[in-house]
């Protein structure tokens, strides 16, 4: 017997506002579509020091050691785990949710002690935990969610920085959900090792974890004892392919690279500062847009993320049934709430190229439409009402 022969893929058009991945440029699925080059044809060569120029920029950082981890923004978070500890090394890591969590677990499985600096329910972690926790004790990394997109919940890269100061410690910064949305300087507030994900602010498709590391944590990979336990992230190797001497490692994800390539170049002509503003702007009007609706948002308004924001699910009203309609009427994609949150908050992410008035405009009279459905009692048209005044109310120098 034979199988039947599948229909040619035919994927809908779907609106993303859930926390990644956003929506692409047809810009990047077209440089997706050129032919692919040999992983070290002089051609390709040329278009990797093209992504590292780009990529400087965004992270903004002269560092030597940048370049994208070839797999998801989990893969940069376990790279810079496994090169920065060993046995025998403490860190310290905020734990706001369930990708600090993540970054914790990552860590324990190099050997090294961990201290997990935990917060719940929509609350950042604070520096003074940081500071507590690492009295008489020598630190070797000092390990932060920029934005915990799990809660929507963003930390102050300044306050931590002091405290790694402090303990003389690495800062490390998982910024996957908040390159390119939020703004972060690498050298500037001297974090040693950054990275995010090509699917989230950078409105990519998933699969590249742009990554960046300085002179400091250079030394302290050079310091180790250990050789690092995975042979694929270990970076001694992957900067002879992506560093000078451009020798093969393992084949870089071609296709990839060339949307990496244009993603960046679509910031590069938006500028970071006006695409920082952007994410700001979008965020305030669909905030001002929720609470006119009578929602509530997680996180309290000086921890909140521009690229993500928590709601929480009204009582009384179904979380799925929701999300559901939403998908099945407007094509429009939110997330749920994961962990302890589940079935408790939705998520909302205004990234990237999602990022804008009409996405944030549609989302809210749909969502208005399908809670009136459930019989939730709201003021009909408040939401887009709110939202609408709120955008004209930002002056026009800012609009996108
Ligand atoms: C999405 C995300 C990750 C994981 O990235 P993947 O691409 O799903 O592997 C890590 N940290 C944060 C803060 C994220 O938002």
């Amino acid at each position: 017997m034979t199988a039947p022969r599948l229909g040619e893929l035919n994927p809908p058009p779907r609106i993303l506002l859930g926390p990644g991945p956003s929506n692409v440029d047809p810009r990047v699925y077209r440089a997706m579509l050129a032919p692919v080059l040999g992983h070290l044809d002089p051609d390709f060569l040329q278009i990797m020091d093209d992504v590292q120029v780009l990529l400087r920029r965004l992270f903004q950082t002269s560092n030597r050691l940048t370049f994208p981890v070839s797999a998801t923004g989990s893969a940069g978070m376990e790279t810079a785990m496994c090169n920065c500890l060993e046995p025998g090394d403490t860190a310290i890591i905020t734990d706001a949710g369930y990708f600090g969590a993540r970054l914790v677990e990552m860590a324990r499985r190099t050997g090294a002690e961990v201290i997990a600096l935990e917060s719940r329910h929509g609350t950042a972690v604070e520096p003074q935990q940081a500071r507590d926790a690492a009295r008489g004790k020598k630190i070797k990394v000092l390990g932060v969610t920029h934005g915990e997109t799990s809660t929507g919940v963003a930390h102050n890269l300044a306050d931590f920085r002091q405290v790694a100061d402090e303990c003389d410690a690495l800062l490390v910064v998982d910024a996957v959900a908040t390159v390119g949305g939020m703004p972060l300087k690498v050298d500037e507030e001297r974090i040693d090792v950054c990275f995010t994900g090509s699917q989230k602010c950078l409105s990519a498709p998933p699969g590249l974890a742009p990554f960046t590391a300085g002179a400091r944590a250079e030394e302290a990979f050079r310091q180790r004892k250990t050789k690092v336990t995975s042979w694929y992230f270990d970076l001694t190797y992957i900067m002879k392919y992506w560093g000078g001497e451009r020798t093969y490692h393992h084949t870089a994800p071609i296709s990839m690279v060339y949307a990496l390539r244009e993603a960046l170049r679509l910031i590069d002509e938006e500028g970071l500062e006006a695409r920082w503003e952007r994410h700001l702007r979008h965020q305030r009007a669909l905030v001002a847009g929720l609470e006119a609706m009578g929602l509530e948002l997680l996180v309290a308004p000086a921890q909140r993320m521009t690229t993500v924001s928590a709601v929480r699910v009204p009582t009384g009203v179904e979380d799925v049934k929701i999300r559901g309609r939403l998908m099945e009427e407007f094509n429009i994609e939110i997330a749920g709430g994961i962990g302890e949150l589940k079935g408790r908050i939705w998520r909302i992410g205004t990234m990237g190229s999602s990022c804008t008035a009409n996405n944030v405009l549609l989302l809210l009279g749909a969502l208005e439409k399908c809670l009136l459905e459930e019989s939730f009692k709201l003021p009909p048209g408040g939401g887009v009402a709110a939202a609408a005044q709120n955008y004209a109310q930002t002056p026009a120098s800012a609009a996108p």
